[in-house]
């Protein structure tokens, strides 16, 4: 070891839930440090909506809807499977609390974000109760912020700086590191954590990497892995079986391997859910990248066999998961026509351009549906009898086989004008076929924490010192995506118990 650094409190990772932990720390007077790989802050957190799932808030309350933290209590009991009650109960009790702490400081503001809950369960608020932080002017930040924040997916990919206002999981990092910077917290970028150092059985630091050689970054109180997840890791993917690709998550490039989640493992924590994700279409980039996509307004998707499998309108999540159910699903084509000009009609980040999508060969066009077929190698009337039985559903407005329309969240983002506004016909020639593969916003498999984010053996004892949070640690929905904004909730509520602990 070449240099040794001490702190109270050492976040590993930058994004949402490490960035709250650590403001919360350095406000509690904690000196602490933010340990990042990459030479920006904020990883996928930074290209969300920013949207937070975080019930029964102060926020909801002045927004005037109809939240409560015994309606998300109603709800989660009704969709999550085999859940830690005691964890489900922490997250429903301090998700308030949380919201009041951090709103209490200028730095952070809220707002109530419509957008539906992703299950028609008991409990579930209309148009959804998730929040996100109000947006900040990139000229009203210190400039250190700016610079310090990651881009927007689209930008960022394409090498290009971040806009003048900063919006959503832009505007959330920029105000927790606002406020963190402010409390004299300390960043250091561009250091890769490899390992976890021990003393007896208790953590006391982590071992990091730099271009001179390792150092070693010490902690009082406690480290706090909240890292992102393993999504960028091939043979992890592989070993747990994730679905998916790691060309096709949306994870900025060179960030979540999973080094600290395998640190923790390696002194003995124990792992959950690890083949698991939040998963997503992927609309297939030119570059074999993947396009979180949602809101689909028009348009359907099919299989290798030219035939719809689900509602293309379900939340983003159940599509992943319904695609991931066959190999003849990865990759799929949605078939849309001409009535948005030959763009994508969905909201697709990036979605990139159609001209060089069509060029590329990732996005085809034909004047009829059986021309298109051939292009894209499915049966021809297989895939015409498809979109003719879809038109049909489209006249009587209804979905006869996947019940597209018949949710509140299917209409939301749809703006279509016939019977059933989530079913539009595909009848405007030429017609288009866009590859979707399977993507995804990060693994949410992890290791095993307790109601104070502290993390576990597989004997259900603590490892002194070690937390995690965010898709570094096993998710506290389990398998099950609840609404917008359940990652960053989630990853902010343990984040901010596990500094409370220390
Ligand atoms: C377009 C888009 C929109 C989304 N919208 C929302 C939304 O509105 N609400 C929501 O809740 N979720 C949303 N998500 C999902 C959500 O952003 C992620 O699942 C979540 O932010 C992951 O948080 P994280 O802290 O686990 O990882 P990240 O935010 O990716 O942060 C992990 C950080 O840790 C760093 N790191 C990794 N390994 C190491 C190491 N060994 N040493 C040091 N640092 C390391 C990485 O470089 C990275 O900066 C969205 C995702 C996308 C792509």
């Amino acid at each position: 070891m070449t240099e040794a650094r001490e702190y109270d409190v050492v976040v590993v990772g930058s994004g949402g839930g490490a960035m709250t932990g650590a403001f919360l720390a350095a406000g509690a007077g904690l000196s602490t440090v933010v340990v990042e790989k990459t030479s920006l802050l904020g990883g996928t957190s930074a290209y969300s909506g920013g949207a937070c799932w975080l019930p029964g808030s102060q926020v909801q309350q002045r927004a005037g809807i109809a939240d409560s933290t015994e309606s998300a209590r109603e709800y989660l009991g009704a969709i999550l499977v085999d859940p830690d009650p005691v964890k489900v109960e922490a997250f429903l009790t301090h998700a308030p609390e949380l919201v009041a702490e951090l709103e209490a400081d200028p730095a952070l503001d809220f707002e109530w974000l419509p957008f539906p809950e992703y299950y028609a369960a008991p409990g579930r608020v209309s148009f959804g109760r998730s929040i996100q932080p109000t947006n900040v002017k990139r000229a009203d930040l210190p400039e250190r912020v700016g610079s310090l924040v990651r881009p927007p997916v689209e930008r960022d990919r394409a090498g290009e700086g971040g806009r003048n206002t900063l919006s959503g999981g832009q505007s959330l990092i920029a105000r927790l590191l606002d406020g963190f910077l402010r409390e004299g917290g300390t960043v250091l970028t561009e250091l890769p954590v490899t390992g976890l150092v021990l003393d007896g059985d208790r953590v006391v630091g982590v071992a990091a990497m730099t271009p001179e050689g390792p150092v070693e970054i010490r902690a009082r109180r406690g480290v706090l892995v909240a890292a992102g997840g393993f999504e960028g890791n091939a043979a992890l993917r592989a070993e747990h079986g994730v679905p998916g690709d790691v060309a096709w998550t949306m994870a900025p490039a060179g960030t979540n391997t999973g080094e600290p989640i395998e640190a923790g493992k390696a002194i003995g924590a124990a792992t959950d859910y690890r083949g698991v994700g939040w998963f997503c279409p992927g609309l297939e980039q030119v570059d074999g990248g993947g396009s979180f996509t949602l809101g689909f307004r028009s348009g359907l998707m099919v299989d290798a066999h030219g035939e719809r499998y689900a509602n293309e309108a379900l939340p983003y999540d159940r599509f992943g998961r319904e695609m991931a159910q066959a190999p003849e699903r990865i990759p799929s084509w949605f078939v849309f026509d001409s009535r948005e000009g030959g763009r994508l009609p969905a909201i697709a980040m990036p979605e990139g351009d159609p001209a060089e999508h069509l060029a590329a060969g990732t996005w085809v066009q034909a004047d009829t549906i059986e021309g298109l077929a051939e292009k894209i190698g499915v049966p021809a009337d297989s895939l015409a009898a498809t979109v003719a039985r879809f038109n049909g559903f489209c006249a009587t407005g209804v979905d006869e086989d996947f019940g597209r329309g018949d949710d509140e969240y299917d209409t939301f983002f749809a703006g279509g004008t016939g019977p059933n506004q989530a079913l539009t016909p595909c009848t405007e020639a030429p017609f288009y076929a866009a590859r979707f593969v399977l993507s995804d916003l990060g693994t949410k498999g992890g290791l095993v924490t307790d109601e104070r984010g502290r993390v576990l053996r597989q004997d259900g004892t603590h490892i002194p010192g070690l937390y995690a949070a965010s898709n570094s640690a096993a998710s506290v929905f389990g398998g099950v995506y609840p609404g917008p904004g359940a990652p960053l909730g989630s990853a902010m509520v343990f984040a901010s118990l596990a500094v409370r602990d220390m």
